[in-house]
């Protein structure tokens, strides 16, 4: 009974955490810290580090998906809801977590979705697919591998913390403006490193690149929608043919998906693996250094002259 409790998704615990928390701390209680500070609790990796650089030393930023753990699909425990629930913010990007999406309070989170123009989510969908993360959402949630949609959630994050510790509107307004010209710089970056290029077209182990892509004008085939998904022999054989077709000389994988699909897939097309960081979890370095790791690999990979 305990472990098949503890195995319980999030979904079926939330009734009770609400009630809990309701319990607890009274309907909309805004938590701070013992010193004042706001609470900001960020669901995963960039939106921690963008909400670090933001809140600076005027705010308490914790990550709720711990490193080293694939953000899709987490599973939440009570003590995460009610973090959730009585942060002074919660930072989130509507359709990654599940999870993080019905623990949420509409008038202490933000939604970095709502914040920048949306694309449609990856459309080869297959049979068994919707049963995981990115299920009937209408965009694709990765929008921070764009840096320039990154700066403008920064911009409004820096509004959103101003609006909720008015004390010291003017020291996240300050911290905003400055990352989000830390975030154009490397846009300018991305757009200059990948103008000349022998090949646009990144197959990628899931589909995370899409606003990368659409950003700098670049093709994403990815193996699979979701990282929690097996793709089929079809699929298989039709990314394979793809690559084939474009020239493809890298399939890229990532840090915490098995790379065993993408290295078949590259036997069968001739070409090599190379590591692609979707930053769903915290890299070695921090947003910005890993992102410039991603140039590079993208630069080799595809052929491109700065
Ligand atoms: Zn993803």
């Amino acid at each position: 009974m305990m472990s098949g409790f503890s195995r319980l998704r999030a979904g079926g615990l939330l009734a009770g955490a609400a009630l809990f928390a309701t319990a607890a701390c009274g309907a909309g209680a805004a938590e701070t810290t013992p010193d004042g500070k706001p609470e900001v609790v960020a669901a995963f990796y960039p939106l921690q580090w963008l909400s670090e650089q933001v809140g600076g030393s005027d705010a308490q930023v914790s990550g709720l998906t711990p490193p080293g753990v694939e953000p899709h699909d987490v599973e939440l425990g009570i003590q995460q809801v009610t973090e959730l629930k009585n942060a002074t913010l919660a930072v989130y990007v509507k359709g990654i977590q599940p999870a993080v999406d019905e623990a949420v309070e509409p008038d202490t989170s933000f939604d970095a979705a709502t914040a920048v123009a949306t694309i449609p989510a990856g459309e080869h969908a297959e049979e068994g697919e919707e049963e995981h993360g990115h299920e009937e959402l209408p965009y694709d949630p990765h929008l921070w591998l764009d840096p320039s949609r990154l700066a403008t959630v920064a911009t409004k994050l820096g509004e959103r913390l101003a609006t909720a510790d008015p004390a010291h509107a003017q020291g996240y307004k300050e911290r905003a403006t400055k990352t989000a010209a830390a975030l154009g710089a490397l846009d300018q970056e991305f757009t200059k490193g990948l103008t000349t290029c022998t090949s646009r077209t990144l197959v990628t182990a899931h589909e995370a690149f899409g606003y990368l892509a659409d950003r700098y004008q670049l093709k994403q085939v990815g193996i699979t929608l979701d990282p929690e998904t097996e793709p089929s022999p079809a699929r298989l054989s039709e990314v394979a043919k793809l690559a084939k077709a474009e020239g493809v000389t890298t399939i890229f994988t990532e840090a915490l998906v098995s790379p065993k699909v993408a290295e078949v897939l590259a036997s069968q097309v001739g070409a090599k693996t190379a590591v692609l960081d979707p930053l769903e979890s915290k890299p070695s370095g921090d947003y910005l250094s890993a992102m410039r790791d991603n140039l590079k690999t993208l630069q080799t990979a595809l052929g491109c002259t700065a």
